[in-house]
């Protein structure tokens, strides 16, 4: 068996976490949700995509790599044509502080723009530098970690949360960091790419916060609020 984190689950609650994900799996896909390759770029990505939909931080991210192709340019745009630029994800004066002070911090700590050294560390590294740079919280530290650097980590976003607890992976309550960490460490490490863009997925698409689509959802014999959120 894999290692696993420190809250371990029954063989049985294994073996139902491992037919939800390859359910999922097969209803969803594994989608990237538009998430860039390299660390860097997924890093600013996720930045944009704080508090607003997606189509609105994909389109932004789009038009912010079309007009300041490097990074070195998006640190030295003057604010207001970076603000101006993101406008469309929101919060646009806090996220191009933001982003500035991130690429000067990174700038000064590795000599370049770039994060392709987090490639040869260990998990509690990564997480530790990630986490240290302005602003950045441990789920977007964990989504870069997935996305970009293939670690197997659980990031738990509000429809991971919701989808988890209505299928009674998740402890009750609402979501709180040490909670989240629960959560993944209930999860087989190999599970946790995995279920964290398939429930991604699911939470968007059937299993929704109001009206869920449980007549259809592929989980519904699987899943005690089946049915019990109108
Ligand atoms: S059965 Fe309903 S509540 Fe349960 S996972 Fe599916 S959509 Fe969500």
């Amino acid at each position: 068996m894999a290692s696993r984190g420190s809250t371990e689950s029954a063989p049985g609650d294994d073996r139902r976490v491992r037919e939800i994900e390859r359910r999922l799996k097969k209803a969803h896909g594994q989608p990237r949700h538009f998430n860039p390759a390299d660390p860097l770029d997924d890093l600013i990505f996720l930045v944009l995509s704080r508090m607003t939909q997606e189509i609105k931080y994909v389109r932004t991210y789009s038009r912010l790599r079309g007009s300041l192709s490097t990074w070195y340019e998006v640190r030295d745009a003057p604010p207001d044509e970076l603000e101006a630029l993101i406008h469309e994800a929101g919060l646009a004066p806090t996220k191009a502080v933001q982003i500035q002070a991130i690429l000067a911090d990174i700038e000064a700590r590795e000599g370049a723009l770039s994060l392709h050294r987090l490639r040869s560390m260990a998990d509690g590294e990564v997480e530790r530098y990630l986490t240290s740079l302005p602003g950045v919280a441990r789920k977007t530290a964990l989504c870069v970690m997935l996305y970009a650097l293939g670690r197997q980590v659980l990031p738990v976003d509000t429809h991971v949360w919701r989808v988890a607890q209505r299928l009674g992976l998740a402890p009750a309550g609402e979501w709180s960091e040490g909670r989240g960490r629960t959560l993944e460490a209930a999860v087989p490490r190999e599970l946790r790419g995995s279920l964290h863009v398939t429930m991604i997925a699911h939470g968007r698409e059937v299993c929704r916060a109001r009206a869920p689509s449980c007549e259809s959802c592929t989980l519904a014999d699987l899943c005690p609020a089946a049915g019990a959120n109108p």
